[in-house]
């Protein structure tokens, strides 16, 4: 056993887990990518699928072509129908972790759908992306569908006001590409990125092509285009340290975000 696995051995066994001295060993090891090729794109469930088949078809061709020169983690959002549950269900009082669940089953519907329509090109959609057969997946045809959702399930921490899941599929879909040590993250939504405010009910709303996670909160943009809890997600991430979020129904974007282009906006860590 090397010096550093001794003295965190006996680190572990007699300091509380959250120990500082503890911490510093337990970061002494070299940094591990496990998926560091894959890129995680999220298909957004209200700004892409639920808009059917204008959105989602030429995505599905975008998709087929790009994983060519790309290995892909896709990760679906909800959407509309995961809002009318959560309204029904909060209506009801019901708590975090079952609006949780009932979120899941639509980011898994998604999921399913976007799995059909790749099938013919060997893209599956699979349950519980937490590794299993994702590697084989991605050596084999490049490409793999996920459900967004994290499955905290009953676990959900709740927010501390009201009882919307905090952590829904922006968030599920950053810490599969963070605690993977993929590539890159990039959101597919309906927007061309960032603006100062929302361009769908500001006419003003000016374009942002890039911006810090505290600029954002400086300009109090935190809750806009992405769940602002994962913005935290992002400022303390090891391997992804920027974001890009763009517009999916552009023709040619996904492309050229895969390239390393910068379209849309960059969401950096610092
Ligand atoms: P998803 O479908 O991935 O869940 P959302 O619909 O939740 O995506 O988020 C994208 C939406 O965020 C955009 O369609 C846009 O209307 C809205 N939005 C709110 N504020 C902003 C902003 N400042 N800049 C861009 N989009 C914004
Ligand atoms: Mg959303």
């Amino acid at each position: 056993m090397s010096q550093t696995t001794v003295e965190l051995e006996s680190l572990l066994m007699q300091r509380s887990l959250t120990d500082s001295q503890l911490l510093a060993a337990a970061e002494a090891a070299a940094d591990f990518r496990i998926l560091p090729d894959a890129t995680v794109i999220k298909i957004g469930g209200q700004s892409v699928i639920d808009r059917g088949r204008a959105a989602v078809y030429p995505l599905v061709d975008e998709i087929v072509a790009a994983r060519k020169a790309h290995q892909l983690l896709i990760g679906t959002g909800a959407g509309t129908r995961a809002r009318h549950l959560y309204s029904v269900a909060a209506g009801l009082n019901l708590p975090a972790g079952v609006l949780s669940q009932l979120g899941a089953s639509v980011a898994d519907q998604n999921a399913a759908m976007l799995g059909q329509l790749l099938a013919k090109h060997g893209i599956c959609a699979v349950d519980g992306a937490g590794l299993s057969a994702v590697p084989l997946f991605l050596a084999e045809v490049r490409a793999v569908i996920f459900s967004g959702m994290p499955p905290y399930k009953l676990w959900t921490r709740p927010a501390q006001e009201g009882m919307i899941p905090p952590y829904r599929t922006d968030a599920g879909c950053f810490l599969m590409a963070e605690q993977f040590g993929c590539k890159a993250m990039v959101y597919v939504k309906d927007e061309d990125g960032l603006f100062t405010g929302n361009p769908k009910t500001d006419k003003h709303a000016t374009f942002i092509p890039k911006i810090s996670v505290e600029e954002m909160k400086a300009k109090g943009l935190h809750d806009s285009i992405l769940e602002f809890p994962m913005l935290d997600l992002l400022q303390s991430a090891r391997h992804v340290r920027q974001v890009q979020v763009i517009n999916g129904l552009v023709p040619g974007n996904l492309t050229r975000a895969l390239a390393g282009e910068h379209v849309g906006t960059l969401i950096t860590a610092s």
